[in-house]
């Protein structure tokens, strides 16, 4: 057989394993040793478990043989953002303060990707805690865009994005709180995508922001994000935020890619100035296809949207300030000695080992929420922040009255070069303009490659937006788009990528 297994969908690779073509070790060696020529120029990976990838591996091929019935996805890899805890496995959030850190057991998530079989690859690099939009704020060095590997990969989960793109693994998990699934998918040509604020349990993801972080999937194609959320979606009693509810039915919306009739709603807030041209052309063409393929489009205005940025940026930090605080030296990881002092009291422990386990922008963070919080300035700060999120979820309630889901580019802009927007960080903030208000208001939203930028060459993303517990709206947007553009590109959008060149691990 000469199918290439890096390059096989999800979906693929699960009729090759369900046919008994292909065994679990097979596949999973294979991208093993892709990892192994071409992740130390990529540097997706903080952590790969080899042996336990292919343990996992075996078992299911064990169990596959004996005639047991198992999931659809059995047997098929996949890679976790560094933020999610595993049972035995490093987890670090891109932070020195969680160097050496083992989780005693699994994320809820995890445990459901265990349970249907799929073995764990590794630990995808991440912004420390999940702040930033480029993985330059990984304390173990950023993750490389495989478009250009002097562009970044997207941020947060940059190492996510970026070890599908590089087919290292054709699945991955990432978490999205402003953007960090969506924004990454866009620059890397991936499809990425966010569930409803508690349709995926957020037990065992190390929170950054509780009432915003949401996990979900990345993949190269629609219906394969389709497959991952069903695998992860659905209620969970150790979350007390999870949606007690059955899971949209994704897989058949992605399936059918039906929009006819459908009405698509543009934001005029999140197009036009600001946003790089070639992005903008490629989404005023993706939305011709969507009306070729028998939607309606219609016009939406959400007039609160240009304050969420701002909104967004005191309610992610009072609430990471207050979660953070358990990073103490005394319950995890790091612990570092005052320099100077003999007997130095459990504070200046704390002092030492914060100063030195976190990075600058999570101090960033640190210090504005716990301003934003302080008594005498918390209504005009963070109380204020909040009446704002609800003039943002009450803009998305009138725009869901006339469409039935909302349209923008994914990010402003192309994947932009490593370092220049490192110094600056309002700059770097800007770039989750598209993204936050979904966060903000709890609903569903996923990016799918839109095309090349005329510009520089580099993927754009087409987001789509939906009512909460509507995910389902998504897929069936997003695969349509995908059958119609991929058609018209004569394949993959991946398929233009450049190769890479093998720089061992
Ligand atoms: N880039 C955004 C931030 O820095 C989003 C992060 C995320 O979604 N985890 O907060």
């Amino acid at each position: 057989m000469t199918t290439d297994l890096t390059r096989a969908t999800a979906a693929e690779l699960a009729d090759l394993l369900g046919a008994g073509s292909v065994s679990s070790r097979e596949v999973t060696r294979a991208l093993l040793d892709r990892t192994a020529a071409v992740d130390g120029a990529v540097h997706s990976y903080l952590h790969v478990d080899e042996d336990g990838a292919l343990a996992a591996a075996d078992d299911v091929d064990r169990r596959r043989a004996a005639g047991e019935s198992l999931h659809a996805l059995a047997g098929v890899p996949i890679a976790v953002k560094d933020v999610m805890a595993t049972k035995g496995l490093p987890t670090t959030c891109g932070s020195r303060i969680l160097e050496g850190w083992v989780p005693p057991y699994d994320a809820t998530l995890v445990a459901r990707l265990r349970a249907a079989g799929m073995p764990i690859l590794g630990k995808t690099n991440m912004d420390e805690f999940a702040m930033g939009s480029s993985t330059e704020h990984s304390a173990y060095g950023p993750s490389r865009n495989p478009w250009d590997l002097e562009r970044i990969p997207g941020g947060s989960g940059g190492g996510s994005s970026s070890v599908v793109a590089s087919f290292q693994a054709p699945l991955a998990i990432g978490t999205d709180t402003g953007g960090s699934i969506r924004q990454p998918a866009a620059v890397t040509g991936t499809v990425g995508a966010k569930p409803t604020y508690g349709g995926v349990s957020r037990y065992g993801l190390v929170a950054l922001a509780s009432s915003l972080d949401q996990a979900g999937p990345c993949s190269r194609t629609v219906l394969d994000s389709a497959l991952l959320h069903e695998v992860i979606a659905g209620h969970d009693p150790m979350d007390s935020t999870s949606v007690d509810a059955p899971v949209p039915p994704v897989v058949e919306a992605a399936r059918r890619a039906d929009v006819s009739g459908m009405r698509i709603g543009i934001v005029r807030e999140l197009t036009g100035e600001g946003f790089q041209a070639g992005v903008q052309a490629r989404f005023d063409e993706a939305v011709q296809h969507l009306v070729d393929a028998g939607a309606e489009v219609v016009e939406v205005s959400c007039p609160s949207f240009t304050y969420a940025l701002a909104a967004y940026y005191l309610i992610l930090p009072s609430e990471a300030s207050s979660n953070l605080a358990k990073f103490d030296a005394m319950r995890y990881g790091l612990r570092v000695a005052p320099d100077g002092l003999d007997a130095p009291s459990a504070e200046q422990v704390m002092a030492a080992t914060r100063d030195a386990g976190f990075g600058d922008e999570v101090k960033r963070r640190i210090i504005l929420g716990t301003y934003a919080l302080s008594s005498g300035y918390y209504d005009a700060y963070y109380g204020s922040a909040q009446k704002v999120r609800r003039l943002i979820a009450d803009d998305f309630a009138r725009a869901f009255e006339s469409a039935d889901v909302l349209v923008s580019p994914t990010a402003p802009t192309t994947a932009f070069r490593l370092g220049d927007k490192l110094d600056d960080p309002m700059a770097m903030y800007l770039n989750d303009i598209a993204t936050i208000p979904a966060n903000l208001a709890g609903i569903p939203g996923l990016s799918v490659p839109s095309g090349l930028a005329d510009e520089d060459g580099l993927p754009a993303g087409f987001q789509v937006l939906a009512p909460a517990m509507a995910d389902d709206r998504l897929y069936a947007v997003g695969a349509a788009l995908e059958a119609r553009l991929t058609a018209a590109w004569g394949g993959p959008i991946l398929g233009r990528a450049p190769e890479l060149t093998e720089v061992a691990r």
